[in-house]
């Protein structure tokens, strides 16, 4: 029986522990030092890094890379339970090495780096040695890589990269940049001359390269090929959001039903109150669906690849925005106007929807490659009339019996008579 929703004990443990983990030390880190796991500031290090080291010394450093890679090999599904928990608390991803932007940028160095630039940037990067931004989307518009102009020119030995990019998040503190150029993928130093972040936006950076120069080996994939590498980056980033996402509506769930227990209104606690049962079972039974569909997604990719799975990984996409934006608002609601404060994770949870509908891909791009591809399995009617057009299907059943109907008048007349009762009423 293959269908199995169960965990191996072994594994649970491995859970167990993370969860106790996270509870235990990254929670009142990020309480009392937010911030702290990211800073390269000494003091804020020594409270991080012994951290990390504990997550090192169970097995569970980059969770997302292979074992010939140095991270434990476990695979989407596993990594999807995983996410479950990390994505619960700020500094978790980072703690456990699997923070965003740099594991897309690892797992494509990983598929497409060479020896020599796994060497320069991956392994640094994954023991957070260094730091990565992404640079794709451009001014003009973000949906369209068509519109997309940043180019390289070969030089000699060098590419001159010349073009305008914006929200390239963590991109102001980067060591390498992977600037996504009309004719390939390239890594650029955050220090290379010309490189020109601007003011604003402070966090998700707009940056100007003005005919900046990186020798010809920093050329990530085939020349021509950043598409595919792009794909490969964004599809990898996607459905690990999506995991997190299950994290945070997990989250907003447990606020509202201890909250729905916990104070009365009209003689009765709230969760007695029809319309809060009735935003409890349906936060319970989005967020199940989603969840189900990330496993379902992550299995897909472990037992394929992630272009097999790229229609259900933009479903998740969308879907996780949807249920986030959802669950979140209803949580608010149930909390009053302590759910309107930023005194619970709730506010800032609901404020991100927005953000989760936008990042990695408008919702509107997702849906419409998932209905492309989902169309792809299906054909146009001959006719006039759907396949499922039932007076035509039962046409069709009656050549079955034919010979028992031309046999029996009395069989026919009560076939005929039960069709025209079933058609009645329309
Ligand atoms: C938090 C965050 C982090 C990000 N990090 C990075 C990063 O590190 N690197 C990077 O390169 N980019 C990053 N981005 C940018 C992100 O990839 C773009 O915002 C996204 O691709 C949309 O582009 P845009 O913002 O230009 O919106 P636009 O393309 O201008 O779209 C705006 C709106 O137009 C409508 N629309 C657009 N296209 C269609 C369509 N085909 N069908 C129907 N409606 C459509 C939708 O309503 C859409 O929301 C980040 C974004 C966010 C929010």
């Amino acid at each position: 029986m293959a269908w199995d929703f169960s965990t191996e004990p072994e594994f649970q443990q491995q859970l167990d522990w993370v969860e106790q983990f996270c509870r235990t030390e990254i929670e009142p880190l990020d309480l009392v030092f937010p911030g702290a796991a990211y800073s390269r500031d000494p003091k804020a290090k020594a409270l991080a890094d012994p951290l990390k080291q504990q997550v090192k010394d169970h097995g569970l450093w980059a969770l997302f890379l292979d074992k010939d890679l140095g991270g434990p090999g476990f695979g989407q599904l596993k990594l999807a339970l995983l996410n479950e928990i990390l994505g619960r608390y700020r500094s978790a991803p980072v703690i456990f090495g699997t923070a965003a932007p740099d594991t897309g940028n690892m797992e494509m160095l990983a598929a497409y780096g060479t020896e020599e630039q796994k060497r320069r940037w991956l392994y640094p990067l994954m023991n957070q040695e260094i730091f990565s931004a992404y640079s794709m989307t451009e001014p003009e518009g973000g949906s369209d890589p068509s519109l997309f102009r940043t180019h390289a020119m070969r030089d000699g030995e060098e590419w001159v990269i010349t073009g305008e990019k914006w929200f390239t998040s963590a991109g102001a503190r980067a060591d390498i940049i992977f600037v996504m150029c009309t004719n390939g993928m390239f890594g650029v130093p955050g220090d290379a001359p010309g490189v020109e972040i601007m003011e604003y936006p402070p966090l998700h950076n707009h940056i100007r390269y003005n005919d900046v120069r990186v020798p010809a080996d920093h050329l990530l994939g085939p020349e021509d090929g950043a598409k595919v590498l792009a794909q490969r980056r964004l599809g990898g980033g996607r459905i690990h959001h999506a995991m997190r996402t299950v994290a945070q509506v997990k989250l907003a769930f447990d606020i509202m039903c201890e909250r729905a227990l916990s104070r009365q209104s009209h003689g009765k606690t709230i969760a007695e109150h029809q319309m809060v049962q009735e935003a409890i079972a349906d936060s319970y039974a989005e967020i199940n669906m989603l969840r189900l569909l990330v496993l379902w997604t992550a299995w897909t990719i472990d037992n394929s690849s992630t272009r097999e799975a790229r229609t259900q990984i933009a479903a998740c996409k969308y879907t996780a925005a949807k249920v986030l934006r959802e669950v979140s608002y209803r949580a608010m609601h149930i909390l009053g106007s302590l759910g309107t404060t930023n005194l619970t994770p709730l506010q800032a949870m609901w404020a991100s929807a927005p953000t989760m509908a936008v990042m990695d891909g408008v919702d509107e791009v997702h849906k419409v490659t998932v209905s492309r591809n989902v169309l792809k399995s299906y054909e146009p009617h001959a006719g006039l009339w759907p396949t499922e057009y039932i007076p035509a299907k039962r046409e069709e059943a009656r050549k079955k019996y034919a010979s028992l109907l031309a046999a029996d008048p009395d069989l026919a007349a009560w076939a005929d008579h039960a069709a025209r009762a079933t058609a009645r009423g329309h």
